[in-house]
Order: C-alpha cells, then structure tokens, then sequence
C-alpha cells in the first residue's frame, strides 16, 4: 500500500425515493429558519414547490440561475437573499442552480441544502465558478460544500433523456480522472469504480423507461460517488479541456464532457494502464476509451464537437489555450497529440486504445 492523503467532505446525505420530503427537518437540523429556494426558470414550478412545502422556513424563490453562474446573476441572487433575510439556501437542480448557491454561500457564509436532480456532481464538491466579462474563474472553498445534500430519485423523473445519458458520462468523466490523479488514493479508487459501474448500468434501464425509480435511483448513487471523486482530488486533461471547449466556445456542459472524454482516456491510456483496466471493468467492456465512446453512442448521444456547436477553425485554438498551463496528468501535454485529440473529438472517430 502506498502512502496517501485522504481528506474527507462532510457533508450530511439523504437518500431515498420520496426523499424531498426530509427537507423542511433538515433545514431546522442546520438551525436555519428562513430558506432562499434557488432554481433555474425552467425548474421554478419545482422551487416554487418546494417554498410551498416550506411554508413559513421559506423567505422566497430565486428562480433565475443559469449555466456558469455569470456574475451578474450571483449579484442579483446575493442581494435578494440580503433583502429576504434569508439564513440558508435550497438549491434545486442541477449544476448551474448548485452552482448560484454556492455564489451566495462564498459571499454570506449561509449553509446550503442541495436537491440534485442532475449526475453533474457539483453539490459534493467545494470547487465554485464565477463568469465575469467572458471568462469563469473557479476555486475551492470549505465554505460553498453544501452542509446537506437531499438525493431523492422522483426528482429525477423529468430529466430528459439525451440529457441524462451525458449528465452521467459527465459523473463517469469525474471518476475516470479521479482514478489516475496524482493526488489519488484507495478510498476515492473504490468510490470512483463503483460510481463508475453503477452509472453505466442504470442508462440501459433509463434508455427503456426513463421513469424506472429503481434506474434512477442507481444512477444518482452513481453520481454522488462520482461527485465526491470530483470534489476530493484533482482532475487532469479532460477536466481541462472541456473546461476550456465550454468557456471559449459556449458548449453545453455535460454534452462536451461525453463527446471529450473517450479521446482524452485514449489520450492518456498508455499512462495510466492500472485506471484503465478499472474503469474498463466498471463499465464492463474491454477497454475503456471505446467502451466509453460505444456507452455514449448506443444510448443516442452526440459523439462529434461539430453536432455539438464546435466551429472547425476554434480546434487550434483550443489547442493552444489546453497546453498554456501546465497541471498534472498522466501522460505529459503535447500539444500535436493534443490537437489530433481535438481533431478525432471533432469528427467523432472511435479510439481504439
Ligand atoms: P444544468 O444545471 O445547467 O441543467 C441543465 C438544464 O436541465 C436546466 O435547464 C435545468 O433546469 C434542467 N434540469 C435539471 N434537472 C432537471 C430535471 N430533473 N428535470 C427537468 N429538467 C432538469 O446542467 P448540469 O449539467 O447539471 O450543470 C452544469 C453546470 O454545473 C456547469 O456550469 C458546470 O460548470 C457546473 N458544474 C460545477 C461543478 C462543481 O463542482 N463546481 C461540478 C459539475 C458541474
């Protein structure tokens, strides 16, 4: 056994189908007494829901997140928990919606209660974004980490299917890296397998009947334990890079994430032989790269940047800006691998490593 650094996240789960409804105890478990429930437009009829069910531990809605969390938003969304007196945030959704909890949390301190009801991962985490002029800046701080995190299946019902096939490659994606990170150890290898397995299962059963409780419930365990991997140790080139291909280019979040990270396992395969075995066995196919690319494929996402909004003449670009800094990864950073890499993502070509 090797030495290591393991740093566990408190944070408080519930899970279970029907879950939501713990809520208004878990509020009084934190002491809070005034609740600001955040969402996107999209998903107010679910925060308006929630503040309903809240009755008096609710000081009002924000149902105003969107993707990236622009500063702009985080400013409105401060001020009106300010204004409400509100002593906590529910946030309701996905990453974007955790995302603009943790904006008010950095700036009051105010605990979060996340209610995920995407694979993104982000409520496990103590990494936040903030996109001013253009450019998101993220960091780590104990302070944004949601105190409790409600995982309640039902919730999960009403994501569409396209979008639940890459919510989870994009959880798939954060244990995938998390079990070749330099700063890895074997508690975060065995949740980042089983996240991995448990993930990949459950799209076969959604892809038959995106309402089977039991599927969703599989794969948001799957998405928790993903999620932790993501918020315990750190991510290489795939994290990177479409980190870079979202910010630059505007592309969706999790659809970047399916279509990248086959190439960038294929990319680092040679390097990290013992993470690929695992995460091919977790998917159970026989090797990881394609047998990440066939998950995405069969169960009808995009698997090219073109069908994703990438313009042909950005690839060089992006490039350019993936090699600027230096950050730890398996195989070293090379810029005319990297743009090849680029190159096969674009015209969705099957890795064979
Ligand atoms: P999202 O939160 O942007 O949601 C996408 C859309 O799906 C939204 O319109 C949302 O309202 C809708 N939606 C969500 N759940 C639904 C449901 N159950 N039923 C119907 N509609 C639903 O997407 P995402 O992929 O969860 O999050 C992406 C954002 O999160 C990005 O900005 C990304 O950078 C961030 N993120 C951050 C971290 C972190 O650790 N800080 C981790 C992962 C993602």
């Amino acid at each position: 056994m090797d030495s290591f650094t393991y740093v566990a996240q408190a944070a408080r789960v519930i899970f279970g189908a029907g879950a939501l409804r713990f809520l208004a105890r878990e509020i009084d478990l934190l002491g809070a007494k005034r609740a600001l429930v955040l969402s996107t437009p999209e998903q107010a009829d679910a925060a308006q829901r929630v503040a309903t069910m809240l009755g008096e531990r609710a000081a009002g809605i924000f149902p105003h997140a969107v993707m990236h969390v622009p500063i702009e938003t985080a400013r409105a969304a401060r001020a009106e928990a300010q204004r409400l007196g509100a002593d906590c945030a529910v946030a309701i959704g996905g990453g974007s919606t955790t995302g603009l909890g943790k904006a008010i949390a950095l700036d009051s301190g105010v605990p979060i209660v996340a209610i995920p009801t995407t694979y993104a991962g982000s409520e496990m985490t103590p990494i936040y974004g903030l996109t001013e002029g253009g450019v998101k800046r993220t960091g780590r701080d104990p302070k944004v980490l949601p105190r409790t995190v409600i995982y309640d299946p039902e919730l999960t019902l009403t994501l569409p299917l396209l979008l639940t096939v890459t919510s989870a490659i994009n959880a798939i994606a954060h244990a995938s890296e998390g079990l070749y990170a330099a700063d890895g150890n074997p508690i975060i290898t065995l949740m980042a397998e089983e996240g991995i397995r448990a993930s990949a299962a459950a799209l076969p059963r959604l892809l038959k009947d995106q309402t089977d409780v039991a599927a969703r419930g599989d794969a948001l365990y799957g998405a928790w334990l993903c999620g932790s991997v993501l918020g315990a140790v750190s991510m290489g080139l795939h994290h990177k890079l479409c980190h870079t291909l979202g910010g630059t280019f505007d592309l969706p979040h999790a659809e970047v994430h399916t279509v990248i990270l086959p190439h960038a396992l294929a990319y680092n395969a040679s390097h990290a032989s013992a993470a690929m075995r695992r995460i091919a066995r977790a998917l159970g196919a026989e090797r990881a790269a394609p047998g990440v690319f066939d998950l995405a494929q069969r169960h009808g996402a995009a698997i090219t940047l073109r069908d994703i909004g990438m313009p042909a003449d950005g690839l060089d670009r992006a490039a350019d800006l993936a090699v600027q800094n230096q950050y730890p990864n398996p195989r070293p950073l090379e810029r005319g691998a990297i743009r090849a890499l680029l190159q096969d993502a674009f015209d969705g070509k099957r890795p064979v490593a």
